[in-house]
């Protein structure tokens, strides 16, 4: 062919990462074939859906099936019931005409560089890598600011050299360090954005694990943040949809780009032109997990994986091992005891005490010398896992 790619591909890393553990995993195993291996290094929810999303899925499924009911394309940026049933979730008022359901919030975050033009780019360093990569497609030159244990894994405006406008893109509670900005903290970006012109895209997909009351679960609860900041959220976590497949994005109307343009109106016109929005049964799913049952019940799962976290959380504190996370979160971040680094850790795990986890050298270079422990296994497995830990570390 004579056809020319998009060079800007040859710049993304390879993602060895979940490759190299499965690799070491598969060898560990076929070496010591009487090991029981416990996975804690899975990012993916494990827990069925709830029943009243089930019951809802299945009623919408029927519904399609009678020409009486049968419905053909949806609205591109949501059904309306969906729409009202999520901005009803927020304790600020938002529009119905600023959400965007779509089919979750890794799509929103990668495509959102489509309305952007060529700005500079902020991303926190470790940090869930589709941020870096979907820039360095749109050839984007990124600025990192680390986390580290200074900052708690919260890095703050004060860290930017180059005070201009920016495209800041924020994580809270994190993946992969757990840490959550405090409304102090979540102002002073406010601030920083309103001050320099700059965009905050805030990803809030483990907002429904914070259990901290002063903590915000989005970014409009901090004043002035409806004319700087896009909201990305996601059913994944909160109602176990990583299967199911459904979030949103809020773009304030308030948004105005350099020119005057609106960012809402620009994300309409892209999402009607290349998305064609998310299956009926899906958004009735979605509906029912944002009902006072579904929190009900979607809530009930998270309480089982923060149990998790909290027995691991608590071998930590036991051990005196620095950590974030385990709280708020269903992540726990913990520095290598030992100066090991992310890997050698990764191996003494494996080959001493047949946990695996993630090494925290692959969600950044910050990361390195730490490590990502999740809490979505059984709890069973969890226990005897921080049984193996207590007896290791
Ligand atoms: N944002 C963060 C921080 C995540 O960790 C993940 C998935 O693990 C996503 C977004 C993706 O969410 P979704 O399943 O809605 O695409």
């Amino acid at each position: 062919m004579n056809i020319k790619i998009n060079s800007n591909f040859k710049n993304i890393k390879e993602t060895y990462l979940f490759s190299e553990i499965a690799s070491r995993v598969r060898k560990y195993q076929e070496e010591n074939p009487e090991k029981k291996l416990i996975r804690l290094g899975i990012g993916d929810v494990t827990l069925p859906l709830p029943p009243v999303v089930v019951e809802a899925m299945n009623k919408a499924a029927h519904e399609m099936g009678r020409q009486e009911t049968f419905r053909g394309y949806p609205p591109e940026s949501g059904h309306e019931f969906l729409k009202k049933a999520i901005a009803d979730h927020y304790t600020v008022d938002l529009k119905l005409s600023e959400i965007f359901v779509s089919d979750g919030a890794k799509s929103d975050i990668g495509n959102l560089v489509d309305i952007l033009g060529s700005n500079e780019i902020i991303i926190p360093d470790p940090v869930y890598p589709v941020y870096v990569d979907s820039n360095l497609m749109n050839g984007n030159k990124i600025s990192y600011i680390s986390g580290n244990s200074d900052n708690g894994f919260l890095p703050m405006p004060d860290q930017i050299k180059n005070r201009t406008a920016a495209v800041i893109y924020l994580c809270s509670p994190n993946n992969p360090t757990g840490a959550a900005y405090d409304k102090a903290q979540l102002t002073k970006w406010v601030e920083y954005a309103l001050g320099t012109g700059s965009l905050i895209i805030y990803d809030s997909a483990y907002e429904a694990f914070i259990t901290d009351e002063d903590l915000p679960h989005s970014i409009y609860e901090i004043e002035g943040a409806k004319e700087c900041a896009i909201e990305v959220c996601s059913f994944s976590k909160f109602a176990g949809f990583t299967g199911t497949r459904c979030g949103w994005t809020v773009v304030p109307e308030d948004l105005k780009a350099d020119d005057g343009t609106s960012l809402n109106k620009m994300w309409f016109r892209r999402q009607s032109t290349k998305f064609n929005g998310v299956s009926y049964p899906v958004q009735c799913a979605a509906e029912a997990a944002l009902s006072r049952e579904g929190i009900r019940q979607c809530m009930e799962n998270i309480a089982y994986y923060q149990e998790n976290a909290d027995m691991i959380a608590a071998v930590l504190k036991e051990k005196g091992i620095y950590y974030t996370g385990g709280k708020n979160s269903p992540y726990i971040w913990l520095k290598c005891p030992g100066g090991m680094d992310s890997w050698a850790f990764f191996d003494h795990l494996l080959n001493d005490a047949q946990i695996v986890g993630t090494p925290g050298e692959g969600f950044g270079e910050a990361g390195e010398g730490y490590f990502r422990i999740t809490a979505f296994g059984t709890h069973e497995n969890t226990k005897e896992a921080c049984d193996r830990l207590r007896n290791l570390l």
